[in-house]
């Protein structure tokens, strides 16, 4: 059994050691020592980083009550010296004791219960029992605030459970309990209770929170900084809410106003008139393309009764013609203008990256026009088929196009003396 030395004292992060153990963690080597500083992964709370001796703690698990230091480099000294990573563990202290007081906030606030914790490389989520309104969430998030700048002591003591069970009304199990969804953190509250067997570790801000934890904590809740929460989602029937506290808020705002000087630089436009100046561009944005459409249009109708005057006169007509570089939308537009202006079957094909077809025939005429654009489609590599009177399709052998349309009208032309 280790001595965990975080546990009385979350700012020591210096320390000497005996090594006790030697093991290999999934290939690596790992040490078991007398006394540590290192925060093994727990509750929610990622394990702690540092050294030991030369080597680098690059993990840090319980087993079965040993702190297990995975290394990047077997260590031969018996007598090691441990460094903790500080600016993370504060970092993790930090987040870690924000969420306690935002997740006492906001059973104060909503009468909503955290079922469970995940401390991420760039925020923190809780999921929720049940759906907070934006309006719950930021008086959950300001009484929060209060708390931190009201710099409470947080003190950490150990109890019975019986002790505990009292003093939190039931609370164990319930504010962590749970088997935890989605292989997030094991609650909390279960997983201290399974450290400490019999005596219980409860953290308390003092007057406001008081929780069964095994993580680090800081003295006052003023370390935390600020509590800024990013977003919530409907989540299982509950919240999942999205935060970050103290370095990881200011970080947080600073990547989201390079985000918005950015965004404001290509739109001209300073802060407060941003949304105005996006709506302004958008409804540019749909205008042009209306105008795009209604130009398209009168160009594809143009077309289509040049092609029909260059098809001549016959009682039914066919127009066969390949474009280059034409989208496939196009080839629809002309086929609707062709088969609507004359009785006529149109048979369009266009090479672009891959060859397109548009087979189309008026009202009133006998051609099977899927079936025509499917054997069509072999010549091209291409697939599918589609119903009615104006078909569209694709494939990817280019050179196949000529023979595809010449082809169609093959068949169009016997259907049509045949009938
Ligand atoms: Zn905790």
């Amino acid at each position: 059994m280790t001595e965990r030395l975080y546990r009385d004292d979350p700012y020591l992060l210096d320390f000497d050691a005996v090594v006790v153990a030697r093991r290999l963690h999934d290939d690596r080597p790992a040490v078991v020592l007398d006394r540590t500083a290192f925060y093994a992964e727990s509750g929610g709370q990622p394990w702690d980083t540092g050294t030991l001796g030369g080597a680098r703690v690059v993990a840090v698990v319980d087993e079965n009550g040993d702190v297990l230091h995975v290394l990047d480099a077997p260590i031969a000294e018996d007598g090691v010296h441990g460094q903790v990573d500080g600016p993370r563990r504060l970092d993790h202290m930090q987040q870690h004791h924000g969420q306690h007081l935002l997740s006492r906030a906001l059973v104060e606030v909503a009468s909503a219960r955290t079922l469970s914790f995940h401390l991420g490389a760039e925020d923190v989520t809780i999921d929720l029992d049940r759906h907070v309104s934006d309006e719950d969430l930021r008086k959950a998030e300001r009484r929060t605030n209060e708390i931190v700048w009201q710099a409470r002591p947080v003190s950490v003591r150990e109890v019975t459970r019986q002790e505990a069970e009292s003093l939190l009304a039931g609370e164990i199990g319930r504010l962590h309990g749970g088997p935890a969804p989605d292989g997030r953190a094991q609650s909390r509250s279960a997983r201290a209770l399974d450290e400490a067997g019999e005596r219980i570790r409860l953290i308390e801000a003092q007057g406001f929170d008081l929780q069964a934890c095994s993580g680090t904590h800081p003295r006052s809740t003023a370390e935390v900084g600020v509590v800024l929460v990013l977003s919530h989602e409907r989540y299982k029937g509950g919240s999942r809410i999205r935060f970050v506290c103290g370095h990881r808020a200011v970080a947080a705002m600073h990547r989201r106003q390079q985000v918005l000087d950015e965004v404001g630089a290509a739109f001209s436009s300073g802060l407060a008139g941003l949304p105005d100046a996006a709506r302004r561009v958008l409804s540019q944005l749909r205008e042009s393309e209306r105008r795009g459409e209604d130009l398209l249009d009168r160009a594809m109708e143009g077309e289509a009764r040049r092609l029909l005057a260059e098809a001549g006169r016959a009682s039914t007509l066919i127009v066969v013609h390949a474009y280059d570089g034409w989208p496939a939308a196009d080839l629809r537009v002309l086929a609707g203008h062709l088969v609507a202006l004359a009785s006529c079957v149109a048979l369009l094909g266009s090479r672009t990256d891959k060859a397109h077809l548009v087979f189309a025939q008026s009202e009133g005429l006998p051609h099977d026009v899927p079936a025509l654009l499917r054997e069509a489609l072999v010549l091209v590599g291409g697939r599918g088929g589609g119903r009615g009177n104006l078909t569209q399709g694709g494939g990817d052998r280019i050179s196949g196009l000529d023979e595809a349309l010449i082809q169609a009208e093959r068949a169009v032309r016997a259907r049509t003396a045949g009938a």
